[in-house]
């Protein structure tokens, strides 16, 4: 039976590659009458967080992904969360190094660094120089028990090429001399990505993998295991990344990656899904608007075609709009109530606008830009009496960066940011202010910016400086 899986790390927010490589494998499986599972690899501890995890939950359902085992829905190859399954890794990990496919290693963060420098002096390609390869096993046990600190390295072939069977490219061949000797378990005793992704996909029996082309290059040292291990290795499809208009690769400096923004700005769930599966892929009869079951039932992965493909906002607009009006009327309202008309977000709107208004009709002019993506900012309310233009953009964009690494959304976050910058430009909170009002709300005067970034939430707010800066 077809089983396939996704597995993000909730390490931020929820990337519309991680929905886009989903969407795929939920095709690929049901298409074939199989199963889609969704394991969380958060192994990277200082990293990982629960609120992320929810987040890639609710974005992904949002989207209309669901999948039969997980986490929260449970499933008959738990625990799905890879911080939970700690004492499996450790069994496997020792089973290599018994065989004598991985051994550990004791080397000092300094003593690598020095063998790194050393190479890349040199100008070779920096990787682990094997000095602990060669401990006898019975001393390298000593040496743990007397609880020095040390991490487990697979051994790797030092020649040769490694084929690596791509269902989309066909047979890829990748030197072994481009692998190190990677580390499976750390000094925390938690697996790598390396040896907890290859163990899973076993134990949950995952038949085939549908990942990012980024995985590709390090796709022997995953093969490799498999073969250590004696287990049949899983079918490999290798997706092509999303982009940017310039080609580059999809990032959060030139294009929204988080789904919820797109669910923020008001686009519809079918319409973005739709648009992912637009992605290097299209349909027999190129038709450009599908729903989730018409993919499926067409599904192939014959169809996937190599060339990056180009998340193109412009693009997702068009296509959501042939979505949004092909609603029936009623439907259209009820969404639209549901988007930024329900009773908690004005609920949270209310008690900012209630003292500032004299009749219900005042509240449209005073604070439609709750209601708005984007705003339309006259730059003459960005002009500062004491700072240039570049000056007021450098501000802009410091806070900016501040405000992206905020991992809580709350006014008390966002005020720390903002005179986070202030201290490091040397300016006052009233200098800042009057930039970051119009930049959020597009206008001169509304209710407390701090509250209406608040209430915005991440998404629009940062949106909005980084339109306020272009
Ligand atoms: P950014 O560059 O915007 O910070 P990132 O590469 O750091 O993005 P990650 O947090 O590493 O993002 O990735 C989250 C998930 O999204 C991963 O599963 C990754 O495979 C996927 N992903 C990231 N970028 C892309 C892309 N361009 N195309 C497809 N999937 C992607
Ligand atoms: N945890 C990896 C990620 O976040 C999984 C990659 C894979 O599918 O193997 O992308």
């Amino acid at each position: 039976k077809v089983r396939t899986r996704i597995a993000p790390s909730p390490t931020g927010d929820p990337h519309v590659g991680t929905a886009y490589i989903a969407l795929f494998n939920l095709c690929f499986a049901r298409q074939h009458g199989g199963e889609f599972i969704l394991r969380i690899e958060d192994t990277d501890q200082l990293r990982s967080t629960r609120e992320s995890e929810q987040q890639i939950f609710d974005a992904l359902r949002w989207l209309g992904i669901e999948w039969n085992e997980g986490p929260d829905v449970g499933g008959p190859h738990g625990p799905y969360r890879q911080s939970e399954r700690g004492a499996i890794y450790k069994k496997y990990s020792d089973e290599l190094v018994a065989k004598g496919h991985a051994f550990p290693c004791f080397c000092s963060a300094e003593r690598l660094d020095q063998v790194r420098a050393e190479q890349m002096a040199k100008k070779e390609t920096p990787r682990y120089d094997g000095h602990c390869i060669h401990i006898a096993p019975d001393v390298a046990q000593q040496r743990i028990a007397a609880g020095e600190s040390h991490v487990v390295r697979m051994k790797v072939p030092s020649e040769g090429v490694c084929v690596v069977p791509d269902m989309l490219r066909g047979d890829v061949e990748i030197p072994w001399d481009r692998m190190d000797m990677q580390v499976l378990m750390k000094a925390d005793g938690l697996p790598t990505y390396f040896l907890a992704n290859v163990v899973d996909d076993h134990l949950m029996e995952i038949t085939h993998v549908l990942r990012g082309e980024e995985w590709l290059p390090s796709a022997p040292k995953l093969i490799k295991l498999y073969e250590y291990f004696g287990w049949e290795q899983p079918k490999l499809c290798y997706m092509p990344l999303l982009r940017n208009p310039d080609k580059s690769k999809l990032s959060k400096r030139k294009n929204p990656t988080c789904i919820t923004f797109y669910e923020r700005m008001g686009y519809m769930p079918e319409a973005l899904l739709n648009y992912l599966g637009r992605m290097g892929w299209s349909m027999p009869d190129e038709r450009e608007k599908f729903s989730l079951a018409e993919m499926i039932e067409h599904f192939d992965l014959s169809r996937v075609s190599l060339g990056g493909p180009i998340f193109d906002v412009e693009k997702l607009s068009w296509l959501n709009g042939q979505w949004l009006r092909e609603l029936p009327v009623e439907d259209f309202a009820k969404r639209v109530q549901d988007w930024a008309f329900n009773s908690q977000y004005l609920m949270q709107i209310a008690p900012h606008v209630q003292g500032r208004v004299e009749t219900f009709g005042d509240i449209a002019p005073l604070a439609s830009f709750f209601f708005s993506g984007g705003v339309q900012l006259d730059a003459k309310l960005l002009e500062h009496k004491k700072l240039s233009p570049d000056q007021v953009r450098q501000a802009l964009q410091l806070l900016l960066w501040e405000l992206e690494a905020l991992r809580q959304w709350d006014k008390e976050k966002i005020t720390a940011s903002i005179q986070f910058v202030c201290e490091g430009l040397g300016l006052k909170l009233r200098d800042l202010m009057p930039l970051i009002f119009p930049a959020i709300t597009g206008k001169a005067s509304s209710v407390s910016v701090l509250d209406a970034m608040e209430i915005l939430g991440a998404d629009l707010a940062r949106f909005r400086l980084r339109q306020a800066i272009e």
